[in-house]
């Protein structure tokens, strides 16, 4: 009984065996198909692509007040951490948000060193932006004075000449700006007026909206692409309420993780290949020549 058995089940195991086979060489077969429409996907190494997303400023020297008297970090935080997360689900598994409880100067290089021993491939810090103190109203708020100014909005990227790498700093700006643009967003061009005076900057890409800020501790120390993202101005009392809502963080943060995509898929190389010398030529000089300590802060 159990001989019989035997004999009739050992050909239908084989019969079995033989049309797996057959299934996985036809289901790898089509993975390999979809592998090969997709160039751009594969030149891209996501999970061992790192990128740092710092948090600016931090709990205890908050950076700006928003018109409703927000402190900017927490603006900050929450955005950094939905951008964290939106390029984990994008399989870039290896992405860091970062945050630093020292106070800048040290701070501010301590941000720029971990990123450095962590060999980063991108570094993206995330701020809010606000308005030089000559250019602040005040307004009533739920009984309270608040500061406010509702003339500029709009985000702007900031880049450093000094940087390591700054043509990868610079080719990472236009496509977080053009991503940014793709899904409604304006650049602010207040930083070219002569309004803004001392903190009057280059506007380097034009099409994706920016600036060179070569004295930005973060972006001239870090040794790889690095950029400056401010999402939105927290002291205009209309964008503060757009920059405080999930939806318009969680369009930042596809545009982040869509640039990075690009990004990643032009910088197929090992990473050790990617950490470039600092730059020998000269470099022509910025129309701010100088920023104030609180700027540089950031
Ligand atoms: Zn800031």
């Amino acid at each position: 009984m159990s001989k019989l058995r035997h004999a009739g089940t050992a050909p239908l195991v084989i019969i079995s065996m033989l049309l797996l086979c057959a299934a996985r060489h036809s289901a790898r077969s089509e993975e390999h198909a979809l592998l090969a429409a997709k160039p751009a996907r594969t030149s891209c190494q996501r999970a061992a692509f790192r990128v740092v997303v710092d948090v600016g400023h931090t709990v205890e020297v908050p950076g700006a007040l928003s018109a409703r008297g927000v402190p900017e970090y927490s603006f900050n935080l929450r955005l950094a951490d939905e951008v964290t997360q939106a390029l984990v689900d994008a399989g870039f598994d290896k992405t860091v948000r970062l945050i630093t409880a020292t106070a800048p100067w040290p701070g501010l290089v301590e941000r720029a060193a971990r990123a450095n021993s962590m060999h980063a491939d991108l570094f993206i810090s995330i701020h809010h932006d606000s308005v030089p103190d000559y250019l602040i109203e005040t307004w009533d708020y739920e009984g309270q004075q608040h500061q406010f100014s509702d003339r500029f909005e709009g985000y702007a990227i900031f880049i450093s000449n000094d940087n390591a790498d700054r043509k990868g700093s610079l080719e990472f700006g236009g496509l977080l700006g053009k991503e940014l643009q793709a899904r409604g967003l304006r650049y602010t061009s207040h930083y070219t007026l002569p309004v803004m005076g001392k903190h009057r900057h280059e506007l380097v890409d034009a099409d994706a909206g920016v600036y060179r800020y070569d004295q930005l501790m973060v972006l001239r120390q870090t040794r790889m692409p690095a950029v400056l993202l401010e999402a939105g101005s927290i002291v205009n009392r209309q964008e503060e309420l757009q920059l405080a809502s999930p939806d318009r963080r969680a369009l930042v943060s596809a545009a982040v993780a869509a640039a990075v995509e690009h990004f990643c898929a032009s910088h197929s190389r090992p990473s050790s290949d990617r950490h470039v010398k600092r730059p020998s030529s000269p470099i022509a000089a910025t129309p701010s020549g100088h920023a104030d300590s609180a700027s540089l802060a950031r």
